[in-house]
């Protein structure tokens, strides 16, 4: 288990900017920004650092103040947790507004647990900000900054102050400190069986770390141990809430924004499908943002134990269709099981902790540049009109999920189909089951200065588009080609 960190716990009423000072902090958009009053509702912690100093930074939304959120309950439950376990509060309000009798009420709350507490006026980009702080030094708390979330202004000295008030044990700079187990997340339409699939692997798994109050981690993800390797299901809570999509419509459906939380912090996603009703078209659209987001899916069909009358070649029509609405999924394996009856879950946790392990595993460079030559020369990239083209030097440049990068003479790009067929045989050769492959095409630089826009290229679909070494295009600022590759961990072909 890693280190505990210090926790850092944003309070405020809803809507005073939370969320967005949250991603903001930690740096994507772990939660889900809305501009419907009460909408936002991030259960989620999330490591942060700032000069050297690494703490938890946490979200305390909808705990004050009444919404319409069906997840209130949920909400406040795990919002009164991150509040137990703060070391330093940051409370949040709005200037545009100015100061309200409910921020007088939180302050109350701030000031009994005699922690440090840190007032941001946020919104002061805002013309309608008031123009002064003045008021809001009336809660009594020092110091009192302004802020804007949304621009990032004064963002930096916030954190200053905050990095001031953590205790000692949050000086780390191993970054030891900030690694987590993989995470699983199980995804799915509602009764599907997402929360009878948990409870019986932490219940057979027995050993199950989280959930205790007090821990400023895991207070929604559940950890537990099997075969000696440590694994988190990701948002468990909201996952054991099933049912409750009365009034989801506010902003879209409840299972779909939980699905979507729980991918973002998630290695691997578990998208269970219901045995007697096949895939839906939101299970394909989750699973296409799984699939850009590079986690690695299994494709758990649940309820197995209701079709077993079904005849002999039930399996294997029903594997065909889903085959066929989730084309895009064929790197992601088949599972049927049973949360009812515990048939094949242990095989799912096999097949888990297999597709995980494959997931980081990296391809020496001379033996991918070897079965790469065989690859090309057997089958050779079609040409486009100028000259053969040829893939001079091939290296593995990432993983989770893994990414390969393939220098070539001409060519910047190649057809979908032949992409396809590369990754393809990487596949049938390495494995990396379950998992995406990304490829990058790029034309092998001459000159020095010139600069491929692909490297560091964010996760998301294999860019068709891209760049033209040499030409005129090129994004501005970049290292020079040997420096690239040596920082790439690229030797000159
Ligand atoms: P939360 O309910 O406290 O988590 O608030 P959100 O982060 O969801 O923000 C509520 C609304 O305020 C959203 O529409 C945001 O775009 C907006 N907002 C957040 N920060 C700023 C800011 O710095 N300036 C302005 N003008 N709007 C902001
Ligand atoms: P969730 O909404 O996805 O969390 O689904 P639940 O776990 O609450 O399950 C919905 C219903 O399906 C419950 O009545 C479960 O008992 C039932 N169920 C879950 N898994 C199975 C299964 O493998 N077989 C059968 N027959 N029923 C199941």
């Amino acid at each position: 288990m890693a280190k505990q960190l210090p926790a850092v716990v944003l309070v405020g009423r809803p809507n005073v900017g939370k969320s967005t000072l949250f991603n903001r902090i930690a740096g994507n958009r772990r939660a889900i920004v809305s501009p419907i009053a009460g909408t936002t509702r991030d259960l989620i912690q999330q490591p942060a650092s700032w000069q050297n100093t690494s703490f938890l930074l946490a979200d305390t939304a909808g705990m004050f103040g009444q919404s319409e959120d069906p997840l209130q309950a949920l909400v406040v439950e795990h919002g009164r947790r991150a509040f137990a376990a703060a070391d330093v509060f940051v409370f949040v309000v709005d200037g545009r507004e100015g100061l309200v009798p409910a921020d007088l009420e939180i302050a109350v709350a701030l000031r009994q647990t005699g922690r440090p507490v840190l007032v941001a006026i946020n919104k002061t980009d805002d013309k309608r900000s008031r123009a002064g702080a003045l008021d809001f030094y009336e809660l009594g708390f020092e110091p009192v900054l302004e802020i804007s979330a949304e621009h990032g202004q004064g963002i930096g000295d916030l954190l200053d102050e905050v990095v001031k008030r953590l205790p000692e044990r949050a000086k780390v700079e191993d970054a030891e400190a900030t690694v987590r187990e993989p995470g699983i997340a199980i995804i799915g339409r509602p009764n599907v069986g997402k929360s009878s699939l948990v409870n019986r692997i932490l219940r057979e798994e027995r050993v199950l770390v989280s959930d205790v109050a007090g821990t400023t981690r895991d207070s929604v993800d559940a950890t537990f141990q099997w075969h000696r390797r440590q694994f988190r299901i990701v948002d468990t809570a909201g996952i054991r809430r099933p049912g409750k999509v009365s009034r989801a419509g506010q902003v879209e459906g409840i299972s779909v924004l939980l699905a979507r939380r729980a991918i973002a912090t998630a290695d691997i996603v578990v998208l269970l499908v219901d045995a007697t009703q096949g895939a839906a078209d939101q299970d394909g659209a989750i699973a296409g943002e799984a699939e850009r987001a590079g986690r690695s899916i299994i494709l758990a069909v649940n309820k197995w134990d209701l079709v077993k009358a079904e005849g002999e070649d039930f399996a294997e029509k029903f594997d065909d269709k889903l085959r066929f609405q989730l084309k895009f999924l064929e790197f992601a394996p088949i599972l049927h099981i049973s949360a009812l009856t515990g048939e094949r879950t242990p095989k799912l946790l096999e097949l888990i902790d297999k597709v995980l392990r494959e997931r980081t595993f990296r391809v020496p460079t001379p033996e991918l540049n070897r079965f790469i030559k065989q690859v090309t020369e057997a089958h050779p990239p079609p040409n486009p009109g100028k000259g053969a083209v040829r893939i001079m030097y091939a290296a593995q440049v990432g993983v989770s999920p893994p990414t390969f990068a393939l220098f070539t003479n001409i060519a910047s790009e190649f057809h979908f189909s032949y992409e396809r067929f590369l990754v393809n045989q990487i596949r049938k050769k390495f494995g990396f089951s379950g998992t995406p492959i990304r490829l990058q095409i790029r034309r092998r630089e001459r000159k020095s200065g010139t600069k491929s826009s692909e490297q560091g290229r964010p996760q998301g679909r294999p860019q068709r588009k891209s760049f033209k070494a040499g030409k005129a295009g090129a994004p501005a600022g970049g290292k020079s080609g040997r420096r690239r590759r040596k920082a790439a961990g690229l030797r000159r072909p």
